[in-house]
């Protein structure tokens, strides 16, 4: 791969690769885009199997928090840090610290928060070297973990959707299909139950479907079999590449809107969706609740719990804007969301940006 080409191409400001001999630390940090402010991204601990993997990745996951960023409204750019490496095995307070350090001399271009593979005890370490972090627990004056204001985000990016296909965001009676009840999936399905819905849900942990069952009324179906389930919402609060060759053909729901990261296998399986007629709310849109928490902390005066509940409630007005518009040029959904996000930077590189404001 051409790394300076691609670069280039994707409109990368800046690629940090840091090692550390003492703590054999081998990280890779990307800064996407600062136009709209500092970029800010999680640090994922992963045994990529080569460097350039690990590139590619960091690439690839800065430029998507550029437009996660842009259209939640925050005043943060995109970027993204990889750690090569074993989370069970290569983790130590020496290396975290190393990376702290490596971060710290970036200035606060880039700031850094928990991802696949790192916890929230590990960013506490991480601190200990550098002020650039966020994502950290109440008790250290964080916010707290964002997954509840996730599920908040996605329940009105479904109330958009709706609003859009039936003219309310009344979801009473409505049907859901939820792929994975975790941290967000399960509190997303306690409010969709609270607002009337009727729940259809699978995940591989027995314990949850089973609370699922008593606390919720849920019906449980196999892990292969959510796909086909005839609902009204489908959402997709697990796995990437869940939207593929393979299920989309099965699916008999109205709307996706979920939680999970990646949800389409590819870009050109948002064109499938709404060869369909399926409505699709753009992944980094719906699922944005999680950053939003997490970027209050370095905003003015810290965390501040009522603006995080305004900009996630605002996901409900984005989410619709973006399927009103997509509509109206006859494109995809996530072409549409993509469109908006870079224009949003691109009108903010002609006027002065307000940094580290709420
Ligand atoms: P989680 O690990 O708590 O929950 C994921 C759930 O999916 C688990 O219960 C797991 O058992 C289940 N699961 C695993 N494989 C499955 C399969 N094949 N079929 C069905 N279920 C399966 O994670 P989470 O924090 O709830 O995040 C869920 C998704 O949302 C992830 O894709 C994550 O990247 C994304 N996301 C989360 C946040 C957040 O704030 N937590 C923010 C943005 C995006």
């Amino acid at each position: 791969m051409d790394i300076l080409a691609y670069m280039t191409e994707h409109g990368h400001e800046q690629l940090n690769i840091v090692t550390d001999k003492e703590s054999g630390l081998r990280a890779v940090i990307a800064v996407h885009d600062t136009t709209l402010g500092p970029s800010l991204g999680g640090c994922r601990f992963y045994p990529f199997e080569s460097t350039e993997a690990a590139i590619l990745d960091v690439l690839r996951l800065s430029e998507g928090m550029s437009y996660k960023s842009a259209m939640a409204g925050l005043p943060l750019g995109g970027g993204k840090c990889v750690v090569i490496g074993d989370p069970r095995s290569d983790k130590s307070a020496e290396l975290f610290r190393a990376l702290g350090r490596a971060v710290q001399q970036m200035g606060g271009r880039y700031i850094t928060a928990e991802d696949v593979g790192t916890t929230v005890a590990d960013l506490e370490t991480v601190s200990e070297t550098t002020d650039y972090v966020a994502g950290l627990s109440v008790a250290r004056g964080g916010g707290g973990d964002p997954s509840p204001w996730t599920a908040v985000g996605v329940l009105r990016g479904i109330e958009a959707c709706a609003e859009f296909r039936w003219g309310s965001r009344d979801l009473r009676g409505k049907h859901v299909a939820i792929q994975g009840i975790g941290k967000v999936g399960y509190a997303l399905a306690e409010m969709l139950h609270h607002a009337g819905a009727r729940l259809t849900v699978t995940d591989v942990n027995e314990a949850m479907l089973r609370r699922a069952e008593q606390a919720l009324g849920a019906t449980v179906v196999g892990l292969d079999d959510i796909y086909a389930v005839d609902c009204d919402v489908f959402a997709p609060c697990a796995l990437g590449a869940t939207l593929n060759d393979h299920t989309i053909p099965q699916l008999r729901c109205a709307i996706i809107a979920g939680s999970a990261n990646n949800q389409l296998a590819t870009p050109a399986h948002g064109e499938m969706l709404r060869q369909r007629g399926i409505i699709y709310a753009p992944d980094y849109v719906i699922n944005a609740g999680g950053v939003i928490n997490v970027a209050s902390e370095v905003g003015e005066g810290g965390y501040n719990e009522g603006i995080v509940r305004k900009r996630v409630d605002a996901i409900f007005e984005t989410v619709l804007t973006v399927l009103q518009r997509a509509d109206a040029e006859g494109i995809p959904t996530n072409r549409a969301a993509d469109r908006e996000a870079k224009q949003r930077i691109a009108d903010a590189k002609t006027r002065r940006q307000p940094q580290w404001a709420h």
